[in-house]
């Protein structure tokens, strides 16, 4: 029945919080930056939501913020 994940539960939850509470924040899909009150970035105007990037994009993120909190 194993799915082969071998994600500890821990892990699993946090990403799960960050993937809701981020969802909506919109970020430089280049430098993975939070837009906040840029208008511009990488030389780009281009931002996405976060729950429109890749999932590698989304992992970075997190573990990034994950680095800066603990
Ligand atoms: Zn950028």
């Amino acid at each position: 029945m194993g799915n082969g994940l071998r994600e500890t539960p821990l892990m699993k939850t946090l990403f799960q919080i960050y993937l809701e509470e981020f969802s909506d924040i919109q970020y430089c899909p280049y430098c993975l930056t939070i837009k906040g009150n840029r208008i511009v970035c990488c030389q780009e105007a281009d931002f996405i939501e976060f729950k429109e990037l890749d999932l590698d994009q989304q992992t970075q993120i997190i573990e990034d913020e994950l680095e800066a909190n603990f």
